[in-house]
Parts: C-alpha cells; sequence; structure tokens
C-alpha cells in the first residue's frame, strides 16, 4: 500500500490518500494537545502505541460484530482504513464521572453511575464542540434520527466490549470518545481511534490514571502511562 497526497492533518493523526480511492493510510503522531489547542507538547512514543492499540481494539470489536474502518496496520504507526465521511458527533459514554461531567454538574470524580451516559457534541472547532442532543442533531443535520439510533447502540454495545477488555487488564474504563464514519456505500462505521488519548484509565486496584490526564493536568509519568497500557493490552 503506497502512500500519496496529504489529505488532512489533525492534532494527532495525518491522513494520506492511497492508490485505492476506498482506502487512506492514517499516520500517528507523538504530538499532544488540550483544552482546544491551547496546551501543546509531545509524548514520546505516543503515536506508536496509540496505532497499535487502536488497531487491537478494532480487531476485536470487528470480530464481535462491530463494523470498524480498520483494514491493515502497515507499520508501527501507519494504519490502511476505509475511506469514510466523519459524521460530525464526538460520542462520549461515561461509566464512572470525571472530567467535564463533573465539573459542568458539580460532582466529585469518581462517583459510579447505574447506568452508562452517552453524550453527543457538535464537532465543530469553532464553537468548541458543544454538547447537543438528538433533537439538536437531527435538526443541525449532523445524522439523521435512524443514524444515532444506531450510533447509540453501537457505543453502548462497544463499552460492554471495552469494559471487559480493559477488566481482564487490571484496568477501570471510567470513559471515552468515539466517532463514526458513513463509508461510500453508505454503511456506518466506527472510524477514528481507542488510546489512552481517547479514553481514561484507572487502575483498578489503585486508581492511579494511565491516561492523558496525565498530560492535561501535569501529574507527571505521561509516558510511563501509556508504555504501561500498552503493556496490559499489547503484551
Ligand atoms: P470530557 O468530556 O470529560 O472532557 O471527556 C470525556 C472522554 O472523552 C475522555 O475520555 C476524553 O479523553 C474523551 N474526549 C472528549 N473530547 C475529546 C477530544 O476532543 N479529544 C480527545 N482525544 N478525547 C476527547
Amino acid at each position: 500500500m503506497q502512500k500519496k497526497e496529504l489529505l488532512y492533518e489533525g492534532k494527532a493523526k495525518k491522513v494520506y490518500a492511497s492508490e485505492d480511492s476506498d482506502v487512506v493510510i492514517v499516520s500517528y503522531k507523538d504530538d499532544a494537545t488540550a483544552f482546544d489547542g491551547q496546551k501543546k507538547g509531545t509524548i514520546q512514543g505516543k503515536g506508536a502505541i496509540n496505532n497499535r492499540m487502536t488497531n487491537r481494539l478494532m480487531q476485536k470489536l470487528a470480530a464481535a460484530g462491530i463494523p470498524t474502518h480498520y483494514l491493515e496496520e502497515l507499520s508501527d504507526r501507519e494504519t490502511a482504513v476505509r475511506k469514510v465521511t466523519i459524521v460530525p458527533l464526538e460520542v462520549i459514554v461515561r461509566n464512572i464521572a470525571a472530567g467535564h461531567f463533573s465539573s459542568r454538574y458539580g460532582v466529585e470524580e469518581g462517583l459510579v453511575f447505574d447506568e452508562p451516559v452517552v453524550e453527543f457534541s457538535y464537532k465543530n472547532d469553532d464553537l468548541h464542540d458543544p454538547l447537543v442532543n438528538d433533537d439538536h442533531a437531527v435538526a443541525l443535520k449532523l445524522a439523521t434520527r435512524e443514524e444515532i439510533g444506531a450510533i447509540r447502540a453501537y457505543a453502548l454495545r462497544i463499552n460492554e466490549l471495552l469494559k471487559e477488555i480493559m477488566l481482564a487488564a487490571g484496568v477501570t474504563l471510567v470513559d471515552f470518545k468515539l466517532e463514526f464514519g458513513k463509508t461510500g456505500d453508505d454503511q456506518l462505521v466506527l472510524a477514528d481511534e481507542i488510546s489512552p488519548d481517547t479514553c481514561r484509565f484507572w487502575d483498578s486496584r489503585t486508581g492511579e490514571k494511565l491516561d492523558k490526564d496525565r498530560f492535561r493536568r501535569d501529574l507527571g509519568g505521561v509516558e510511563d502511562a501509556y508504555q504501561e497500557m500498552q503493556r496490559r493490552i499489547l503484551e
């Protein structure tokens, strides 16, 4: 698979065309940003860890019946994926209060929910990704009512599958963000990544944070946390 022209560069990944018009090549970077890009840095080795962890998890989800964009890992940092149009919604699933849920609703981090919470944000940097409900998403034509229903069902199933995988690795899955895309033949598939950049992972025994919150909150040990997640999920 040949890398052709750069199609898009985001905060953590670059996307290249390939010789196949239905396939693009994602290249993961070590660059890290937080707070709408106001905080910038580098997490050594992150690109390779996120690439390989995403691929491993997507393969497990695919085996359990979740359609994904994953096709083939090309190298440590590069993966061939199905070309999709991204649905402009960040789909967040929460099992335990943390981050914006805690600050928005004034509850301490660590409150365990009786049922998972699914949230949607409108992917729009200028508006700072505002929270939207199903009606807002339909009114804004971000997705159809049917697509939102399918996305919610996939997100909850993915939560069950990821919780199980993480539990076996001694990790509590606190929350995570998903993105979905539509293929040329209009199939809804899981896209983007599943990594310590996009999930909150807490050590099940000690509660230690093993994710990007270490970077966001200047907790130190950022690279060590990514490597520890690599060890638990990939080795
Ligand atoms: P929160 O809304 O509390 O900031 O984030 C909830 C979960 O979604 C966290 O696991 C966080 O990593 C993920 N998340 C939410 N928005 C973003 C985003 O814009 N980029 C990344 N990488 N993750 C996000």
